[in-house]
């Protein structure tokens, strides 16, 4: 972990805007140069049950309020007479007794948080005797919700802010250090349960050449929401109490720094911005000397944390004009926190004060280091970083964009063969090209001469040998065109075998045609000339049929006989003589149907049909007479309806 830096290779940027509550470290202002002093909170813890309150009180005056503490006298009696009575000290604000943890936040950590957004560091620390606030301010209480403290209210904030700025892309991680007895802890390191505190890697302080200082042995611990990062904070709290026993109050005697790291990126961007939220709970600030120790109770007493002795060393020393040596190296706390005090951090104070009787001496000493504070000035500027992988590869393009701009500014052009791996480019870009039904599509190759003649040539390969040319699109046309022809002479070639088929056919029918004509005509001259008679007719029916027949059937006399019972279908009954029989035909009929063994009952049919025929010849004119009559009787009365109907016009 980066702890410090008084110098950023590559970084770049201003300093946080004035600190104007509700100032912005967002937006163009943030870039504004100038210098700014720590702010200094106070607040007031409520008085417990059994406890007797200390006089004080909180003027607002302009443009600082201060808080008045008075001496309660008799303690100021034991003392010497030129003592004061009354204290009076300024801050930024002031928070008494009644102030809730989310006014806390509101006025004094949500500023910082927005500068640790906008790539600013930040710190936020408490400092005051123990029981005064300063876990309960930093990290909150555990009986109610609302008592939640800067911590996990920042991480809600910070957390909610990323969710929303989706212009960037955000990665958070957490450290959580603990420094007891100039040892460093990584509160978040899983072996913590196990083993002893003792027993775990310190956390150890490197510098390199640049004075960048590096913890060694503390892990960060990447936090991607919300949640993951309160795991880390009860984690690192967990810990925390852990090691502490009754012997050993290391609460009150050690250092905890929760560190939120955050980076942030624009898409595409080379530059990141790197920034870091130190919320510090500092040991107590209680010193040696203690009430009945006449004469020495309201000077400087010595701190019984020796760290927090060198944090107000390096406090003298920072708010004291020309004094070039700050012994920031004294103490692994005040290693950690240079940035915080002095360099390049957005710092916040908070004062954390027991205003009972017995604690009023405290107070005051932790008003007076508070008062030192807000003399220190900072500067914070914004980290921000190239990441140089990033930066190569727009780097590489910017030059190739140059030299196509030079080539075509000079007209100069490159010699050089095109390599395998261009020449497989152009081709698929002249192929997509070739594919695209846009009309507005174009072919850029860029400015090289080589490429847009290669272009032409094998544009003009396509044109000109668009089957041998290997370009599927032209060649794939082709087949299908062919394929499309093949298809239709296909279909003709088989309705021309069709055709001739069918001619085949009907020259077939036409030859036996004539050749059933002939033998009719032969068989009824030989009719002629012999005597008619039934089994001559018989037989050369028989044969005719037997003949006009497939070869493979042939006729019994009986199946001829009932043939000839339906007349039409023989032969020679040819349409050309529109079904009447020819003379000697009718003669042979005339014959056949005496002979016939149903002959009377057809003349009896015969004489029946006639009879009904003229029963029905009647009845029709019968018939024709009676529609007569209607039509006239109609006539009458659409006459009648006319008269009608004129009458009543009239
Ligand atoms: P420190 O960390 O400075 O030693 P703590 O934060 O542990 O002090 O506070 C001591 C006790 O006082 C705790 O029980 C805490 O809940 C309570 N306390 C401190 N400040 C407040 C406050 N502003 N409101 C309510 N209780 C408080
Ligand atoms: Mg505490």
């Amino acid at each position: 972990v980066r702890a410090g830096s008084r110098s950023r290779p590559g970084a770049r940027g201003g300093a946080c805007p004035p600190a104007v509550p509700g100032y912005g470290c967002r937006g163009p202002a943030a870039a504004a140069m100038g210098k700014e002093t720590i702010r200094v909170y106070a607040r007031v813890k409520p008085l417990g049950r059994r406890q007797q309150a200390g006089s004080y009180s909180v003027d607002d005056e302009e443009p600082l309020p201060s808080l008045e503490i008075a001496v309660p006298r008799d303690l100021a009696d034991g003392f010497i007479n030129n003592k004061r009575e009354s204290y009076k000290f300024k801050f930024q604000k002031i928070f008494g007794q009644e102030a809730k943890q989310d006014v806390i936040f509101d006025s004094i950590a949500k500023p910082v948080a927005e500068c640790v957004l906008a790539g600013y560091n930040g710190t936020i620390f408490a400092y005051g005797q123990t029981g005064s606030g300063k876990t309960f301010t930093i990290t909150g209480g555990a009986e109610r919700y609302s008592d939640r403290g800067i911590i996990p209210r920042t991480l809600s904030y910070i957390f909610d802010q990323l969710q929303k700025d989706s212009s960037k892309v955000y990665t958070t991680h957490v450290s959580y250090l603990e420094i007891y007895n100039e040892c460093g802890y990584d509160l978040l390191d899983p072996r913590h349960e196990a083993s002893k505190m003792e027993d775990l890697p310190k956390v150890t302080i490197m510098e390199d050449s640049d004075q960048n200082i590096h913890l060694k042995n503390l892990s960060l611990q990447q936090a991607t929401n919300e949640e993951e990062a309160l795991n880390l904070l009860f984690l690192g709290d967990t810990n925390r109490m852990i090691a502490e026993t009754p012997m050993n109050q290391a609460s009150s005697r050690s250092h905890c720094i929760f560190t939120i790291h955050i980076s942030s990126k624009e898409p595409g961007s080379a530059t990141i911005r790197h920034s870091k939220l130190h919320l510090v709970d500092l040991a107590g600030s209680e010193r040696v000397a203690k009430t009945g120790i006449g004469g020495h109770l309201l000077t400087e007493a010595k701190y019984i944390n020796l760290s927090l002795h060198y944090l107000e060393q390096v406090i003298i020393a920072l708010a004291e004009k020309n004094r070039s040596h700050i012994p920031y190296r004294n103490s692994m706390m005040t290693s950690v926190l240079r940035d915080s005090l002095g360099g390049n951090c957005m710092t916040t104070m908070i004062a954390t004060l027991a205003m009972d009787k017995r604690n009023i001496d405290e107070s005051i000493s932790t008003c007076r280091f508070a008062q030192r504070v807000a003399l220190i000035k900072n500067e914070a500027v914004l980290n921000e970083e190239i990441d140089p992988t990033l930066m190569i590869v727009q780097l590489k393009k910017e030059i190739q964009d140059l030299k196509y701009e030079l080539a075509l500014v000079t007209g100069k052009q490159r010699t050089s063969e095109l390599s395998q791996e261009e020449l497989l480019q152009l081709d698929e870009l002249i192929e997509t090209f070739l594919r695209d039904n846009d009309p507005d599509s174009s072919l850029d190759v860029g400015a090289d001469m080589r490429k847009i003649k290669y272009c032409f040539v094998h544009m003009k390969q396509i044109i000109n040998h668009p089957v041998t040319s290997g370009t599927k699109l032209l060649s794939q046309d082709i087949s299908e065109e062919k394929n499309s022809n093949k298809e239709a002479g296909e279909e003709l070639e088989k309705l021309k075998g069709l055709l001739q088929q069918r001619d085949n056919e009907i020259n077939i029918l036409v030859t036996m045609l004539k050749k059933e004509r002939k033998k009719a005509r032969d068989a009824l001259s030989q009719l002629n000339a012999i005597s008619a008679g039934s089994t001559v007719l018989e037989q050369s029916l028989s044969m005719s049929l037997e003949e006009s027949q497939s070869p493979s059937r042939c006729f019994s006399l009986k199946e001829a006989k009932d043939l000839s019972s339906s007349v039409p279908r023989l032969p020679f009954l040819s349409r050309e003589t529109g079904g009447k029989m020819s003379l000697g035909c009718q003669e042979a009929f005339e014959v056949f149907k005496r002979d016939h063994a149903d002959s009377i009952t057809i003349e009896d049919n015969k004489q029946l049909l006639k009879q009904r025929f003229d029963e029905a010849k009647c009845l029709g004119e019968k018939l024709n007479e009676v529609r007569n009559k209607i039509n006239h009787l109609k006539g009458k009365v659409i006459q009648r309806q006319i008269q009608r109907a004129a009458l009543g016009k009239s």
